[in-house]
């Protein structure tokens, strides 16, 4: 599943993002997808973390597990 936001979240211009190489993170058997993406407008860069869909496993202590990474 694809999640590209249509528009920069901080100045909400449209069609200027550009992908970054995704990261997969795994976390107690789970696996973590972060999108990265950066405007071509005002330059600024942001993530989604997404539950990849190799598992789809909603606990809650996943997410947990996943804020104790340091
Ligand atoms: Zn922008």
């Amino acid at each position: 599943m694809k999640a590209e936001p249509d528009f920069c979240p901080f100045c909400g211009t449209q069609g200027e993002l550009n992908e970054i190489e995704s990261s997969m993170l795994e976390v107690d058997s789970d696996y973590w997808l972060i999108y990265h993406w950066v405007c071509n407008f005002c330059g600024e860069q942001f993530d989604k973390v997404e539950l990849s869909d190799y598992q789809e496993i909603e606990e809650v202590s996943a997410l947990e597990d996943f804020q104790d990474i340091p």
